[in-house]
């Protein structure tokens, strides 16, 4: 008797556009097949969402010298499974004031190759 591993198999809305496309991505002994695509970006979405889904994060960081925080994103998408350590290094820094729209408050977030920048001045 041989066992066979279950199959991932997930519905899923293609976020990057608009039109917001209904997807099925089912894990396949080939590889993973998507369905409900209107174009090929939604095929590498589901594919991501799949295997490794990843987010750009924004979030409100803390600066010294002021109680006024910052807001700041990612510069590409990070993993969703590195979503809260990230957050934490966020939370725990707190940079120097003035920060200007478009600085690099931290470099390689938690190792994802990722940098936060400010997205206002502060
Ligand atoms: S599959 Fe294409 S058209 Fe549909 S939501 Fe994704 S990017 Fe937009």
């Amino acid at each position: 008797m041989t066992l066979t591993a279950e199959k991932k198999r997930e519905e899923l809305v293609c976020i990057t556009c608009p039109r917001g496309c209904l997807l099925t991505a089912q894990e396949t002994d080939g590889g993973i097949e998507i369905s409900g695509n209107f174009c090929p970006r939604g095929e590498e979405y589901g594919k991501q969402e799949l295997t490794n889904p990843v987010r750009v994060m924004t979030a409100l960081m803390r600066l010294q010298d002021t109680e006024k925080p910052v807001s700041v994103k990612t510069d590409r998408p990070v993993p969703k499974a590195k979503l809260f350590e990230c957050a934490s290094e966020i939370y725990h820094t707190h940079p120097k004031t003035p920060v200007h729209r478009g600085d690099i408050l931290i470099r390689d977030l938690c190792g994802t190759g990722s940098n936060v920048i400010a997205t206002r001045d502060s």
